[in-house]
């Protein structure tokens, strides 16, 4: 049976910045990570992969600000699919409102563009919002993971079907039949809650399952078009220039999905209700809202990430109500720091250095 000081169970963008993470602060752990698809292809893949510095709460502001940083950083060192966009954020509020969500807000700017068709609703006013960009979530994991594959074994096609511990150790069971030991493990799952190798640990914290939808609105977007977050319907308007259309993500009210449900497609509903909130600020694109992507995204009753020792040496990592890309980073450093990874040498052998 072989053995490792850490398996990471969900190769999204948490569970690749977890193992990225982990190697970085202890160099000779021993770590896999398991994915029963391929690395990103949950809701990562789904993902407008918006950044923006903002948090409801004092934690998820600091986690905005440590993540941004992260991701600046690797989008350097690692050549990340991450594209820099001006953004505008729009509000019937006024600075003060926004300045306790927002980290760092620019200058009172335009709300509407009229040459663009764009309107804004009677006492709209918006601000610049430095700092923000968008990401191919999917090819950002799998980036990350490459930069670390010489170290981390990487086990895709590979679903865990049974999780137990044992003391010191957890052993899972992988869907060939094989198993593993682990010393530790982090359940980074997604909206995978209700796996039962996992459905009964999980429960108690509470977590649920939400559709997420974000329609595709069919008009070339300029180089420099910004990103405009509605800030009073929680939605935004994000030119996609590699592909070549706008998205536009509301927010949606149907809760306790699971992400293998057949029924989670776009519905004619979903499209009235982001064509109605779209349609106070740019009527000229209604028409043009016709397609989408949907899938689904774990929510904490708290609304900030849950990072939770579920037993000694299980950490379960998610749970991040829709921000589960521009909080990643922060959500890894906490998982790592919840891990004792101090090596013990009980499972894994001393590894010989190479001079
Ligand atoms: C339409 C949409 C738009 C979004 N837009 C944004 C945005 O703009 N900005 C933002 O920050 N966030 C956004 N999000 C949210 C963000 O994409 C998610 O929070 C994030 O991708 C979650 O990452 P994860 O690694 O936790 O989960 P996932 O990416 O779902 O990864 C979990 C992985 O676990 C694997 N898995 C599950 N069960 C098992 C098992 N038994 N064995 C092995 N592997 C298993 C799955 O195959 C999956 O790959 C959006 C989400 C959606 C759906």
């Amino acid at each position: 049976m072989d053995t490792v000081d850490l398996a990471i169970v969900g190769g999204g963008v948490i569970g690749a910045l977890v193992a990225r993470e982990a190697v970085a602060a202890f160099p000779d752990v021993t770590v896999a990570v398991l994915e029963r698809g391929l690395i990103g292809q949950g809701a990562s893949s789904r993902s407008a992969g918006v950044h923006f510095p903002r948090g409801a709460t004092a934690r998820v502001r600091s986690m905005s600000e440590h993540s941004q940083h992260v991701w600046e950083r690797l989008a350097a060192e690692l050549d990340l699919p991450i594209r820099e966009v001006d953004a505008t954020v729009v509000t019937s509020g006024d600075a003060d409102a926004l300045s306790a969500t927002y980290l760092r807000l620019g200058d009172e700017t335009a709300p509407a563009d009229p040459a663009r068709g764009w309107e804004a609703p009677p006492g709209a006013r918006a601000w610049t919002l430095p700092g923000c960009h968008y990401a191919d979530v999917q090819g950002v994991a799998g980036r990350v993971l490459a930069g670390v594959r010489d170290r981390v074994t990487v086990l895709e096609g590979t679903e865990v079907t049974e999780l137990s511990s044992d003391g010191a150790y957890h052993r899972l069971t992988l869907g060939q039949g094989r198993e593993l030991l682990a010393r530790r493990v982090v359940l980074a799952p997604g909206p995978w809650l209700a796996h039962p190798a996992w459905a009964d640990l999980v429960a108690p914290l509470g977590l649920r399952v939400k559709k997420v939808v974000a329609t595709h609105v069919e008009s070339s977007p300029a180089p420099d078009d910004p990103l405009t977050i509605f800030d009073d319907e929680d939605a935004f308007l994000l030119p996609l220039h590699g592909r070549g259309h706008f998205l536009f993500s509301y927010t949606s009210d149907r809760w306790d999905v699971a992400p293998d449900d057949a029924g989670l497609v776009l519905e004619p509903s979903d499209l009235d209700d982001a064509r109605a909130v779209l349609g106070r600020f740019a009527p000229g694109l209604v028409a043009r809202c016709d397609s989408g992507r949907v899938f689904c995204d774990a929510y904490s009753p708290s609304r900030e990430p849950v990072v939770a020792e579920l037993r000694p040496g299980l950490v379960f990592a998610g749970a991040a109500n829709g921000s589960g890309y521009r909080l990643a980073p922060a959500i890894a450093a906490e998982t790592v720091a919840a891990l004792d990874l101090t090596p013990t040498r009980t499972l894994s052998q001393p590894r010989q250095r190479q001079s």
